[in-house]
């Protein structure tokens, strides 16, 4: 791999760019389901620290940017004084989303 100017990764694949997409698109769901119940973002495993790492929405979304426009993400990660309980894994956004959507299909009635 050659390096480019400034330090970014260079272009992308197709694959990464649309698994960034795909990312992208998902994020906005869960944020559109958890943030009014509180959560606050996700915490990412992080394979450099051996540890998770907490990170807002808005920085979850920068970081997809970064990675479509070529760029390394930042190493960003919010202060230690960030409630743990207010973030969540990937894995259990995607299985809130199915559970909600899933919900949503099967009772369509409106409560009372
Ligand atoms: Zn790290």
């Amino acid at each position: 791999m050659t390096a480019t100017p400034g330090g970014g990764l260079g272009p992308i694949s197709a694959a990464e760019a649309a698994s960034a997409r795909a990312d992208l698109v998902d994020l906005h769901l869960f944020e559109s389901y958890l943030a009014p119940v509180g959560v606050k973002g996700l915490a990412v495993w992080c394979d450099d620290c051996a540890k998770d790492h907490l990170h807002g929405w808005f920085q979850l979304r920068m970081a997809l940017s970064q990675i479509l426009a070529g760029l390394e993400p930042e190493h960003a990660v919010l202060d230690d004084t960030a409630s743990e309980t207010e973030f969540v894994s990937w894995d259990f956004c995607r299985g809130f989303a199915a559970h909600a959507s899933g919900n949503f299909a099967v009772h369509p009635t409106t409560t009372t």
